[in-house]
């Protein structure tokens, strides 16, 4: 089953175009809502120029374009045995409790319990842009913890449950300053080039938690978006179904 997208342009919508947004995640970054307006061809410009090294990037994602996504997916490898949850209760990325449940009155998602079924798409393809943008500043990257089920919250006294499939944290080995230097440094690039945000105030941006949260290490989440962005078919658990065309 080919995994690279039939060619797409501005005015088409869609569920193709729901995955181009999301596998376009970190670069510019838009609201993946399947409507191929000015954000998405800003995202294909942005991929075009700084992957394909287009001089004279044009934004539709024609054949050539779904084909280097193809390899630029295969280049940045996501290591899904580092993503699960290490409570050794859950089969690894939760077991889909608490639906609908909340930790507080207010039903908004930083109260959410839901262990939603795997990682957000987005979040894995904003980690491949974050590895390619590494790449050029001799920075290896990798995740050092990503699903954490209510077993494993309950084990570390943690409330928060941006980590039931919304979150990743990424560590940073390379030479150049220090680990909190690199850090900052990596949190400028997703802002700058993937349009993510320091917090949490807008809606349905990225989010990166501050450096006083998060010293040495970046965690990235997408608790901002509105619920239809985090409906379950976002949630992948393995590296085929996050290749794969969905549907
Ligand atoms: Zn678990
Ligand atoms: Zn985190």
């Amino acid at each position: 089953m080919s995994t690279i997208l039939p060619p797409l342009k501005r005015g088409d919508r869609g569920a193709d175009v729901v995955e181009l947004q999301m596998r376009l995640a970190g670069f510019r970054g838009t609201i993946p809502d399947g409507d191929y307006g000015p954000g998405t061809e800003m995202q294909v410009t942005a991929f075009q120029r700084a992957v394909m090294r287009m001089t004279a990037p044009h934004g539709r994602a024609d054949a050539a374009t779904m084909a280097a996504i193809g390899d630029f997916a295969r280049a940045h490898p996501v290591d899904f045995k580092a993503l699960r949850c290490p409570c050794g209760v859950c089969p690894g990325f939760g077991r889909g409790r608490f639906k609908g449940e909340y930790r507080r009155p207010e039903r908004i998602e930083v109260y959410n319990l839901y262990e939603y079924p795997g990682l957000h798409r987005m979040l894995l393809w904003t980690y491949r842009a974050a590895q390619f943008y590494a790449r050029a500043r001799n920075w290896t990257l990798t995740i050092n913890s990503a699903y954490r089920c209510s077993v494993d919250n309950a084990d570390h006294q943690r409330t928060s449950t941006n980590h039931h499939g919304k979150a990743i944290d990424i560590d940073i080995l390379g030479s150049g300053g220090t680990d909190r230097t690199r850090c900052n440094s990596l949190r400028g690039i997703l802002v700058e080039q993937a349009h993510a945000q320091i917090g949490w105030s807008a809606l349905n941006r990225k989010s990166l938690e501050p450096a006083d949260i998060a010293p040495t290490w970046v965690h990235l989440d997408v608790r901002s978006y509105e619920p239809k962005y985090l409906a379950d078919r976002y949630f992948v658990t393995n590296q085929a179904a996050l290749d794969a065309i969905p549907g």
